[in-house]
């Protein structure tokens, strides 16, 4: 019940938050409360924690980083981390050494190895590398590596990758550096995770992924609090759009 609160609690300081901005005249509209969540997405969701950029820790049954950086607080060692891409604010040495303990294991997509390579020995583990349509299995975690390009500096076919991952029932899917393209239609999840370099390139990504919730990232919390509000009316079927607080966990 907690959890339920919550999500309405963030869901009402969303739709606030983007009302304060930009109706100083007018008396602002209720937007439309989204669809409730099941309890079981709401635990999901709760689980998460943005940490900026594309870094987002899940800490359920295990320990998954998604292209951790500007890591903060009390962090919990990885069992898992990917890293979709070796741009400097996915792919950092200082916040992987923060999480990394002999159980982790370490998945990048190509383009990462490289810097891998350049600081293998720092880090002290092995990593391994999934390739495009690749699919891996971590101790019951199991990853698929996807397509990730766009025009503005991530290019097709350079080994950047996005990764659907199955884990405690769900399915995330880690987007990377990428813009929309036609095969995503088939990347069913549960959460996505979704760049915002541009309103028109996160409106196309959120038209097409069937996923039940999905989180913005890439961008300010402000920026997410308007797309998340803008597509709730414009796209809605039944999908949920999230902005997070991106900080420290805060024990
Ligand atoms: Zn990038």
């Amino acid at each position: 019940m907690k959890r339920t609160t919550s999500l309405f609690l963030l869901i009402s300081i969303l739709l606030v938050g983007v009302a304060g901005c930009t109706a100083a005249a007018a008396q602002p509209k209720p937007s439309p409360i989204p669809p409730t969540p099941t309890q079981y997405m709401q635990d999901a969701v709760s689980k998460l924690h943005w940490f900026g950029t594309s870094a987002i820790l899940y800490n359920g049954s295990r320990v998954i980083y998604f292209d951790p950086i500007s890591l903060d607080g009390p962090l919990p060692p990885a069992d898992l981390i990917l890293v979709t891409h070796s741009h400097s604010d996915h792919w950092s040495v200082a916040d992987l050494k923060k999480i990394i303990a002999p159980k982790t294991t370490l998945i990048i997509g190509p383009i990462v190895a490289n810097s891998y390579e350049a600081d293998k020995t720092n880090l002290g583990i092995p990593a391994t590398i999934l390739s495009e349509g690749q699919t891996t299995d971590v101790n019951g975690v199991s990853i698929q590596a996807v397509p990730a390009y766009d025009t503005i500096g991530h290019v097709k076919g350079s080994g950047g990758v996005g990764f659907l991952v199955k884990v405690d029932g769900l399915t995330f899917y880690n987007s990377g550096g990428t813009a929309a393209y036609p095969e995503m239609a088939n990347y069913k999840s549960d959460i996505a995770f979704i760049p915002v370099y541009s309103k028109d390139q996160a409106q196309a990504m959120a038209e097409i992924i069937p996923a039940r919730v999905i989180i913005f990232e890439h961008t300010s919390y402000y920026a997410a609090q308007a797309v998340s509000d803008l597509f709730t009316k414009s796209i809605g079927a039944g999908k949920i759009f999230v902005a997070m607080e991106a900080g420290p966990i805060i024990p």
